[in-house]
């Protein structure tokens, strides 16, 4: 119920305009696929993925003898659930694990970090926050604050500090204290990739040799109000760093959620979380049947 809502913006934006163009007596014919492909486009589907969507839906609709419109919504609503489901195996928690946050500022990073605090404390993990993002005070300021109102323990160090050691004293504060889940914030600043593939490699290289037993996952935050821009981030990301899934911020207050489906599609990276508000309870494990029904039904 609640994903409803938060997606209610990018459900009017998509499910009225197809709606409109759905009139009484008319057939699925190029004209409509046409129109169609316009308002996937408007909300964000992106171009290739849109045309994949069409595509699809022109050979399902021959395939099953399928001529009459009013049945268009539920052939699309079949094909972003089939780009959303492809190759994503379900997410679930092992310990001990460490979640790498990346992503630029202003994404909603630290608030989604302290969600999933909240949500993995919930379900009854002992969770540690490292303040890897030294290179703005205020990052590390926000990241204690959560860490006080989800009451899990922080290790930080000063601003301007080495990241990976940041890192390297919650690995060993994680195994001192038999913490499940260790989540980690980073620094994302895309304007320099040569430094930032630097910094997370070197990230990395200190789990894999402190923690070789940690699962590690790579999340990256994006912001679904930036439409394509997030699309562009991603792919950049992707470049520089092992990112093993997406967690789409802001999807309440925008009505390009589109771009859920174009980030999948484009980057086969599974969508792992979604926020939907600014409250602590505002972040959901992504559930691509759940997404389609509050999108198209
Ligand atoms: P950071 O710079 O990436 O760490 O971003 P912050 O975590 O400080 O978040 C930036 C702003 O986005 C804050 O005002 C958050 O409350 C807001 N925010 C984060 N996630 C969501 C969300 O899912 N929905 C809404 N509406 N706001 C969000």
């Amino acid at each position: 119920q609640k994903i409803k809502e938060g997606l209610l913006k990018t459900r009017e934006n998509l499910t009225s305009k197809i709606d409109s163009i759905v009139t009484i007596g008319r057939k699925i014919d190029e004209e409509l696929l046409e129109e169609l492909e316009e308002i996937l486009i408007l909300a964000d589907i992106g171009i290739s993925t849109t045309s994949k969507i069409i595509e699809g839906i022109r050979q399902k609709a021959k395939e099953r003898k399928i001529y009459d419109a009013s049945q268009i919504k539920e052939l699309l609503a079949e094909e972003v659930y089939e780009i959303l489901q492809k190759d994503v195996e379900p997410f679930t928690l092992t310990s001990p694990m460490v979640i790498l946050n990346v992503g630029v500022n202003g994404v909603g990073k630290t608030t989604t970090i302290g969600k999933l605090a909240y949500l993995y404390k919930k379900e009854g993990k002992k969770v540690m926050l490292a303040a890897g993002d030294t290179f703005r005070a205020a990052a590390i300021d926000q990241l204690e604050i959560w860490a006080e109102r989800v009451n899990c323990p922080i290790i930080k160090h000063q601003e301007g500090s080495d990241p990976a050691s940041v890192i390297f004293d919650g690995i060993q504060a994680s195994k001192a204290r038999g913490i499940d889940i260790l989540i980690c914030d980073t620094a994302g600043r895309l304007h320099n990739k040569k430094n930032l593939m630097e910094e997370l490699r070197k990230i990395r290289k200190v789990i894999d040799r402190e923690y070789p037993e940690a699962r590690v996952e790579t999340f990256l935050v994006l912001d679904a109000t930036t439409g394509q821009n997030a699309l562009q981030q991603a792919k950049i990301f992707k470049e520089v760093s092992d990112i093993t899934g997406i967690v789409l911020t802001k999807l309440d207050g925008t009505a390009k959620g589109g771009i859920v489906v174009a980030i999948k599609s484009e980057l086969n990276v599974p969508i792992r979380y979604i926020g939907i508000g600014e409250g602590i309870e505002d972040l959901q494990a992504f559930d691509a049947k759940s997404f389609v029904s509050a999108i198209f039904q």
